[in-house]
Formats: structure tokens, C-alpha cells, sequence
């Protein structure tokens, strides 16, 4: 999988095997410099909650913002990082620079929440709570209580993957005020006693189910079966792709507690984000009057 993307991507690679490895090097170092010289970008997509429609918090997206390809989507180049420390490294970045925007945010007077994808190894690093409370510290030492509104999102198969080490690391971030959430949920396997190991705040439902749902009688099931799941276990849920309304309308009635999708919002650059969260305010005020 990751030699397709790099090949896609690489003229000059031939794609055999041989060949892979130098081009995945290439890659990796042209990611150290993107780093160093601030290539990266955060795009943020709104959550909403499905009862009221109200903006709960957005989801922080990571974008390379590259000389010559323009803007690439992580999917392009994450994969690539995978067990390496580069991976920690961009997730800390992307931590730090969500959370700097997030306290802007507050300061202005959004009450909005922050999601943050960690990989594997983000998670289960020792001092990872003792990190993000330094990160809220240096970016906002007026409002501590800002470590509340973030939620750290692990994929579901990355924590069954070592559900111990997943485990403890969860129970920590929980115990330092940080939430997490298991995102892709349902792609995984995760039975109830799993589940129960894993004491996260909110299951993001996996976009393949919500896209579905309306003509999948088995995605359907598996999207209700999650929302139950969810209320046995007292967590919320995130519905992610959804791209209609009769998605919302439905995920509503089953009582999936947000919406997450294109047919909500796009994921954008921060000054987009305000003026879309404007107009949502405007839309209300609307309504109100
Ligand atoms: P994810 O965390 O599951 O994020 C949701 C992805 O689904 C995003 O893709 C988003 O643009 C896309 N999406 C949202 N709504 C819809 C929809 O209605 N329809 C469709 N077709 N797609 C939708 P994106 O931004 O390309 O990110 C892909 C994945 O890359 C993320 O999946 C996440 O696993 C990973 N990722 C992104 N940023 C970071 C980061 O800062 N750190 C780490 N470790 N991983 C990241
Ligand atoms: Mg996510
Ligand atoms: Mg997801
Ligand atoms: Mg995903």
C-alpha cells in the first residue's frame, strides 16, 4: 500500500522492490525538513451535536503545505512514517500547534472543543500527559481548564494491536484530565470486555458504516449496534462521513450523539473555519428571531 502511494507519486521509481525502500527514505527526510521549515498545515473540521446542531468542537487535520505538489493530504504521507520517531514528532507538532490555535480560539470567545489524532507510539509515550499539560501551560498559562477540551483520537485497531500498553496509556491521559476517543470504531474488533479496557470518553463510528447505513442493511446494524454499545458503556458517540441529511437525520434518531462530515462541513484552514462558524451563529440567530 504505501509503495503504491509512493510510486503514484514518484515518477522516477521503477516500483519494484528493490527500489522502495530509498524512495520511502526520500520521503521521510523531505518530511524532516517540512518540520524544520514549517511546511505543515492544520485544517479543522466541525463536530456538531445531532440534537441541537449546535458546534461542539472541530477535528485537527494535518496537511503538508509542499513547495512543489501543493498541498498534500496526510494519507499520502503518513503511512510513511509509521514506527518511526518522526511519527512522534509531527503528532507533538501538530499538538502543539492545535492547541495554540485552540486557546486563540477560547480567547476570542469560542467555547469549541479540539480533537487530536495520536499514532501508536504518540500515545504510549511515558510522559505524554505531562507533554500536553506543558503544551496547554506554554500556550495558554490563563486557561488551564483548555486541557479539558481536548480529546486525543487513537485508531480502534492501533489500541487492540497492544491493548495492554493502549490500555494503561488511556487510563493515564484519564487520570491527568486528558480524554481520548477510539476512532474508526468498528473496524477493529472489539468485543465488550476489550472495550471495557479501554476507558475512552467517545467511539468515533468509521465513516465505511455512516456511509452506507441508508442502503446496507448489515452497515446500519453495525452503526445501531455501536450506538448501544456506547450508552451501555456511558460514552459518546461520533458519527464521522456523514454527507447527507437524511444521515444526520437518522444517526439522530439512533441516537448517535455528533456529526462528523462533508455534508456538515469540509475540513479548513483556520480563517475559513471562523467564517463558516460565523455564519452558523448567524443561521441560529435566524431561526431565534
Ligand atoms: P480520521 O482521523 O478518521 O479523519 C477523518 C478523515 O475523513 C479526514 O481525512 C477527513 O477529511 C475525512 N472525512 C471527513 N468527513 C468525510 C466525509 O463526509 N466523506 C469522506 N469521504 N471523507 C470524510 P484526512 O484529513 O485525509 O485524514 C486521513 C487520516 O489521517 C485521518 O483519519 C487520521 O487517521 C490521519 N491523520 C490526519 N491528521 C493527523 C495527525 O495530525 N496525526 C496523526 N497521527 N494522524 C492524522
Ligand atoms: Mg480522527
Ligand atoms: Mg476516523
Ligand atoms: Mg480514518
Amino acid at each position: 500500500y504505501r509503495a503504491k502511494r509512493l510510486g503514484k507519486n514518484r515518477a522516477c521509481m521503477a516500483g519494484d522492490g528493490v527500489e522502495r525502500a530509498p524512495a520511502q527514505a526520500v520521503l521521510i527526510e523531505e518530511l524532516r525538513t517540512a518540520l524544520a521549515t514549517d511546511q505543515l498545515r492544520l485544517h479543522y473540521q466541525p463536530k456538531i451535536c445531532a440534537r441541537t446542531r449546535r458546534v461542539l468542537g472541530v477535528e485537527a487535520l494535518v496537511r503538508w503545505q509542499h513547495p512543489v505538489r501543493g498541498l498534500v493530504p496526510p494519507g499520502d504521507f503518513l503511512p510513511v512514517l509509521q514506527g518511526t520517531p518522526l511519527e512522534v514528532t509531527l503528532d507533538l507538532w501538530v499538538l502543539r500547534a492545535g492547541v495554540r490555535q485552540l486557546a486563540q480560539w477560547r480567547a476570542a470567545g469560542r467555547e469549541l472543543g479540539m480533537s487530536i489524532n495520536v499514532s501508536p507510539g504518540t500515545l504510549v509515550l511515558p510522559d505524554l500527559p505531562a507533554a500536553v499539560a506543558e503544551i496547554v501551560r506554554e500556550a495558554a498559562p490563563l486557561q488551564p481548564q483548555l486541557l479539558g477540551g481536548i480529546e486525543l483520537e487513537v485508531l480502534e485497531t492501533a489500541a487492540l494491536a497492544d491493548l495492554g500498553a493502549a490500555s494503561r496509556a488511556i487510563q493515564t491521559c484519564a487520570e491527568h484530565g486528558i480524554s481520548c476517543a477510539l476512532d474508526d470504531f468498528g473496524t477493529g474488533y472489539s468485543s465488550l470486555s476489550y472495550l471495557r479496557r479501554l476507558p475512552v470518553r467517545t467511539l468515533k463510528i468509521d465513516r465505511s458504516f455512516v456511509s452506507n447505513m441508508l442502503g446496507d442493511r448489515g452497515d446500519l446494524d453495525i452503526v445501531r449496534a455501536v450506538i448501544g454499545l456506547a450508552e451501555a458503556f456511558g460514552v459518546d458517540t461520533v458519527a464521522e462521513g456523514v454527507e447527507t441529511a437524511a444521515h444526520a437525520r437518522l444517526l439522530d434518531e439512533l441516537g448517535c450523539s455528533q456529526l462528523q462530515g462533508f455534508g456538515i462541513a469540509r475540513p479548513m484552514a483556520a480563517p475559513a473555519l471562523e467564517a463558516w462558524l460565523d455564519r452558523q451563529d448567524g443561521l441560529r440567530l435566524e431561526q431565534v428571531a
